[in-house]
């Protein structure tokens, strides 16, 4: 049996499941931000929308001057996957059992919705607040993530606009609420590798040169290397070879060549440089003919306990009685765009088991009590006693 779906304006629930209902798709935007900036616009907020087609992002500000909390989203979902494995459809948000299901429910719409009602709580108690309180939403957090945070930030820094507290509402806890919040995320390198050899029939291989073969001592080294120990907030570096392929499908041919994808997760006692040069030695000291293409996607940031980190745990604390986990485990975020500004950066949202899966959803009261939570780190960080 499914309960009906709320729709009180003030309703955080009620604004997660009209957001689940636009199928924002990366990098579509799809209407949410159309849901989302009249109820800012009403409270005062100047809204700029900053569009780089077809993302969609927004930059809004209340009040003025230092210090700026600006709390972080993204309103582009993750495709469906298989619609014949989905109990329910997912862009129409049901709920059973006190739980929503939807594509979005827990990645990250219900943080948004979460935001917005927080602010509009903090805001009419507290209309003359210390400092700005901002907003940065972007289409495109899924997708490359090239024309969203990253670019709205470039457009901040030109004009000198300065963010002192980031508030990022990605789904971090684990079996509860608040157990857990980022401060920092690993770096991410990948590598796209051809190994090239010389095709040839298997009953000659004098003739032939086999690149599986030439790769894989190299191969065996690289993934039982130890990287580095981690650190007091980092785990250890990583290293997966995430596809693999030769062979012509015949069984009597030596493949010619040979292509792998790796990726890497890393720590902060890790540089990019490092990586490459330790990479490219073993491929060299294994006599591997190879080339290799190298894609950044993230570097590893971290920020160290402090005024944000400590109105976050405070909050969690008063509500919840946990001791929150200060972790930077996990894929990489739009922090790592925001983080390099010199800006604390802490990420706090609901339960992340079923992100990116079918059947993806949300606890409604996790929703309700997430935006208790911003709410009193905006008491917290902002009000005028
Ligand atoms: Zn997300």
């Amino acid at each position: 049996m499914s309960t009906p779906v709320p729709s009180g304006p003030d309703d955080p629930v009620a604004l997660t499941a009209a957001l689940i209902r636009c199928p924002s798709v990366s990098p579509e935007d799809h209407g949410c931000l159309d849901l989302l900036c009249p109820r800012l616009e009403k409270l005062g907020f100047n809204n700029e929308r900053i569009r780089f087609a077809p993302v969609e992002n927004l930059w809004a500000k209340h009040g003025s001057g230092a210090p700026l909390l600006c709390f972080a989203g993204h309103t582009d979902v993750v495709p469906t996957g298989p619609r014949e494995e989905w109990q329910t459809d997912p862009f129409e948000p049901t709920i059973k059992d006190g739980v929503m299901y939807g594509r979005g429910a827990a990645d990250m719409k219900s943080g948004l919705a979460a935001m917005i009602v927080a602010t509009e709580r903090f805001i009419s108690k507290h209309p003359k607040h210390k400092g700005t309180l901002a907003f940065l939403l972007t289409s495109d957090e899924e997708g490359p993530s090239i024309d969203g945070t990253r670019r709205v930030m470039e457009v901040l820094e030109t004009r000198k606009e300065k963010i002192d507290w980031c508030l990022v509402g990605e789904p971090t806890s684990g079996d509860k609420l608040g157990d857990v919040v980022k401060i920092g995320r690993r770096g991410s390198l990948s590598g796209k590798l051809t190994v090239h050899g010389v095709q040839g029939h298997v009953a000659y291989p004098h003739l032939a040169d086999n690149p599986v073969h030439a790769v894989a001592p190299a191969l065996s080294e690289l993934s039982s290397r130890s990287w580095d120990k981690g650190n007091q907030f980092f785990q250890p570096t990583t290293f997966q070879v995430s596809n693999i392929s030769a062979g012509t499908g015949a069984p009597n041919v030596v493949p010619g060549e040979l292509k792998l994808r790796f990726n890497i997760r890393f720590s902060t006692e890790q540089t990019v440089e490092k990586l490459q040069q330790t990479i490219t030695e073993i491929f060299d000291r294994h006599k591997v003919n190879y080339t290799i293409e190298w894609f950044v996607s993230g570097l590893p940031f971290f920020t160290a306990p402090g005024v944000l980190s400590q109105a976050v745990q405070q909050s969690i604390k008063e509500f919840t009685g946990l001791a929150t986990e200060l972790s930077t485990t996990g894929g990489t975020s739009d922090g790592r765009f925001i983080a390099p500004t010199g800006a604390q950066v802490v990420e706090l949202g609901v339960i992340n088991a079923s992100i990116h899966k079918v059947n993806e959803s949300v606890r409604i009261a996790d929703i309700e009590m997430l935006a208790k939570m911003y709410e009193r780190v905006m008491e917290l960080l902002l009000a005028v006693d």
